[in-house]
């Protein structure tokens, strides 16, 4: 491997590691044709990307890593930029998988984005921290947050196989998580998106409160039909219920 100096405020940790690296990539479904790959770093998952011929494509921040991989890849397709950045709808105007060992301090950012262009990423397979990934997958109780639900609405979510620190230059101070998402087949929510994503927000930024109070700042219709709903709290909710407590506010 290539003695590059790791950036830290890029949540840059290189997997070191062949093995795990092939078994990332292998986690893509068979009918996959675009993939775009975020921080690609010095290409290690890339190079399995390559060689499965899937139309790739990787978006990498860092200069020093991306003129290695234009060396090291002459005909891969990079952009040099920030993947927060990019208008997914015109760079890559079509279906895509998408793939990384991601940069751990925008893993949110990465998938509030992903959210938001559900119907253009079929599938997600990456890796995290450990702790995310399971907060991702939680489907009731404590690690459960904002992500897990509006994800959960959209994808199915699998926890693969957890990495240990020490497969990575330099290693992080946390195990990683990888997690393979699947979108299902809901269309769009049957009630208002915008408003089903205010709910949610709300119930979790006050998590220890139950709905009745968290949810205090909206006007609820019929509240003698959510009860039940309204004594719980954020975490104990289903995506079902969510969905119920959305219809019942104007
Ligand atoms: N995939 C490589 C590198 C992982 S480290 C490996 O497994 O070894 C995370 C990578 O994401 C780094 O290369 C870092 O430069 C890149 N990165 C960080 N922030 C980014 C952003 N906003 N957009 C694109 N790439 C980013």
């Amino acid at each position: 491997m290539k003695d590059v100096r790791a950036k830290k405020h890029l949540g840059q940790h290189f997997l070191n590691d062949l093995r795990i690296a092939s078994d990332i990539t292998t986690l893509l479904s068979e009918n996959t044709k675009n993939v775009i790959e975020i921080g690609p770093g010095m290409g290690i998952l890339t190079q399995f990307l390559l060689k499965k011929n899937y139309k790739t494509q990787v978006v990498e921040i860092d200069r020093e890593s991306v003129s290695y991989l234009r060396r090291n890849y002459p005909n891969l397709n990079i952009h040099d930029g920030d993947f927060l950045k990019i208008n997914l709808k015109e760079k890559y105007p079509f279906s895509f998988a998408l793939i990384g060992n991601f940069p751990y301090n925008i893993s949110s950012q990465i998938l509030f984005k992903v959210f938001e262009n559900k119907d253009q990423i079929p599938e997600i397979v990456g890796m995290f921290q450990k702790e995310v990934a399971e907060r991702i997958v939680c489907k009731k109780g404590k690690k459960k947050g904002i992500l897990s639900v509006l994800l959960q609405v959209f994808y199915d979510i699998e926890y693969c196989f957890t990495v240990n620190e020490d497969v990575f230059i330099p290693p992080p101070k946390v195990k990683s998580g990888v997690i393979k998402l699947t979108r299902n087949n809901r269309e769009h929510l049957p009630v208002d998106e915008k408003k089903f994503k205010q709910i949610v927000k709300a119930a979790f930024n006050q998590k220890r409160k139950t709905l009745r109070n968290s949810l205090k700042a909206f006007e609820l219709i019929n509240k003698q039909k959510i009860t039940d709903l309204l004594n719980l709290r954020a975490e104990q909710l289903s995506v079902d219920n969510f969905i119920t407590l959305t219809d019942h506010v104007r």
